[in-house]
């Protein structure tokens, strides 16, 4: 075979038979093309956000049904693919280490990232036998033995390890005495001492881009919920449209910004070696979706907005840094005391405000308090919490900021904590309150893409691709009773409002009581978009 090409799957695409179809579909027509399928998979959808629970959970004492729901999906899945599930030993290591939480009642952040591993590993394992028994020959291979992290100073790093990019001749070639597609997991590796490790919350892009990297592969694909990279999150603007061709340098920015569909340190790998990055969509395979490559800069203009919640943002007044020399230094030596990586900053002459670098991990809030106190010494600190930002990514916004008249004269009644232009001229993020973001996104995204644009790299938009309504990600479920009552959800306004269909909800309510083995069921109605 004639080179690699590195395929990763994300938490919908694997959680039905429909996805592990695609993912039959896509490995056979990689081999058509004479290239060796490297398959990362990411843990059925919800299963991580499970797995964080666990621990927490069985400190007290009530691990039972997480592990109960996380057993269900598995066993959900296996069902739609003909495959027998043995709960008792795919959950055998995670219940024995709940069973020992409980009992010492804390449990250390190494055995976090065994616990999270899980999820992946036992997606895998499910993929591995429906592939085999399908007669696709696969070899599965535990990712922890092939990808080690790199320490990192000042922090243990288990939760958000990194690894590195260089090319690695040795996979190359133990991968190349392989059979068939090889088949392994996003997000897990092990420190240098053989430790599970994981790279961060979304890191299986990441996991897929290091592989390409050290593979030398042709390119990455990285199949996942929505068909591309689109100029917003069209989950909450179904007229974002979708973005053909994107720079490494935008889709950077883009992911670093909050755009949710790529994992912020997924880019430097195959930007350094490269590597054409390709997002696609699993529920509509035939789609080219987006490619993101080495692209000369066009002109400026604004080519996506993106918001990232859970912001949150340290407020430092003094008047001590008015003429003195090393202020900054000092300040920002005891982020990095604290291990605690700053995104964003903004500076006059008597206040300091920065937000955090979420993609280096979550601080919590001891190190917050004691990050707080050592500031202390040295000027007034506030914690600002409840913020988002929301950017607009592009280039040479520099040059455009004349046109963003109008869409400043959104921010006259909202508050601004922090506004940030990049050097690199590829970002303006403006930090507000979160409760202001999603219309201030929605606006903004009015405003900018708007206009008839005949932009070669903008494609149709979200509602446009799924004017027939969304692909179901299951070929066995019915149509979604929001096909059958488009009419009257049309004729419903004002919006946004909150729509129900009483049918459905008796229906899943009856499902649920029809179970035998719970004792008691609750049911909460979420809001589907
Ligand atoms: P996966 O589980 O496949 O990794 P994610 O949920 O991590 O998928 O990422 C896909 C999601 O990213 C989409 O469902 C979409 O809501 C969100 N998203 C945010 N911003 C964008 C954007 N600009 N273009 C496309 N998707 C976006
Ligand atoms: N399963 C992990 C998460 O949900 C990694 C990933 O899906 O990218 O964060
Ligand atoms: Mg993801």
């Amino acid at each position: 075979m004639d080179g690699f090409v590195v395929l990763k799957f994300g938490g919908t695409s694997v959680a039905t038979l429909a996805g592990w179809q695609v993912i039959a579909s896509a490995i056979q027509a990689r081999l058509d093309e004479g290239l060796r399928p490297v398959v990362v998979c990411s843990a059925l959808a919800g299963v991580t956000d499970l797995l964080t629970t666990l621990l927490p959970a069985a400190a007290r004492g009530q691990a039972d049904p997480v592990l109960e729901s996380i057993a269900a999906r598995h066993a959900a899945l296996a069902t739609q693919m003909g495959l027998d599930f043995d709960a008792a030993a795919a959950m055998a290591d995670l219940s024995r280490w709940a069973e020992g939480v409980a009992l010492i009642g804390a449990f250390p952040e190494a055995l976090e990232a065994r616990v999270l591993a899980q999820g992946e590993l036992m997606a895998t394992r499910l993929g591995a036998r429906w592939l085999t028994e399908r007669g696709v020959t696969t070899t599965f291979i535990d990712a922890g033995d092939v990808l080690t992290s790199v320490p990192q100073p000042g922090r243990a790093g288990t939760l958000a390890a990194q690894v590195d990019g260089d090319a690695s001749p040795a996979l190359q070639q133990q991968f190349q005495q392989l059979e068939g597609a090889v088949l392994t997991q996003g997000f897990i590796a092990r420190d240098p001492d053989g430790r599970r490790v994981v790279l961060g919350r979304g890191g299986s892009d990441t996991s897929a881009a290091l592989f390409a990297a050290r593979l030398g592969a042709r390119r990455c694909e990285i199949w996942t919920d929505v068909p591309g990279i689109y100029t917003t999150n069209p989950r909450d603007v179904p007229d974002a449209r979708l973005l053909t061709h994107l720079s490494y340098d935008e889709a950077q920015e883009l992911a670093t910004a909050g755009a949710k569909v790529l994992h912020p340190r997924c880019l430097a790998p195959v930007r350094r070696h490269g590597i054409p990055l390709h997002v696609r969509c699993t529920h509509r395979p035939q789609l080219t979706g987006t490619e993101v490559g080495a692209l000369e800069p066009g002109p400026s203009r604004v080519k996506a907005i993106a918001a990232r919640r859970g912001v949150t943002l340290i407020s430092m007044d003094t008047l001590g840094m008015w003429q003195q020399v090393g202020f900054l230094a000092d300040v920002f030596s005891v982020f990095a005391k604290h291990g605690v990586s700053v995104d964003l900053v903004s500076t006059s002459e008597s206040n300091v405000t920065a937000s955090f670098d979420r993609a280096a991990g979550e601080v919590d809030a001891p190190t917050l308090a004691a990050l707080i106190d050592d500031l202390g010494a040295r000027c007034t600190a506030k914690v600002i919490r409840g913020c988002a930002a929301v950017s607009l990514v592009g280039q040479g916004i520099r040059a455009i900021m004349h046109r963003l008249g109008p869409a400043l004269a959104l921010f006259e009644d909202r508050r601004i904590h922090l506004i940030c232009q990049a050097a690199s001229d590829l970002n303006l993020t403006f930090v507000v309150d979160a409760d202001d973001a999603d219309r201030l996104v929605r606006d903004l995204h009015k405003l900018l893409f708007s206009q008839a644009n005949t932009t070669p790299d903008l494609g149709p938009t979200w509602r446009e691709t799924f004017e027939d309504g969304p692909a179901s990600a299951s070929v066995d479920e019915a149509p979604p009773w929001w096909h059958a009552r488009r009419a009257e959800l049309l004729a419903v306004g004002p919006t946004p409002a909150y729509v129900y269909d009483a049918a459905s909800i008796d229906d899943a309510a009856q499902r649920l009581l029809g179970l035998t083995h719970v004792d008691r069921v609750f049911y909460a109605i979420k809001a589907n978009d």
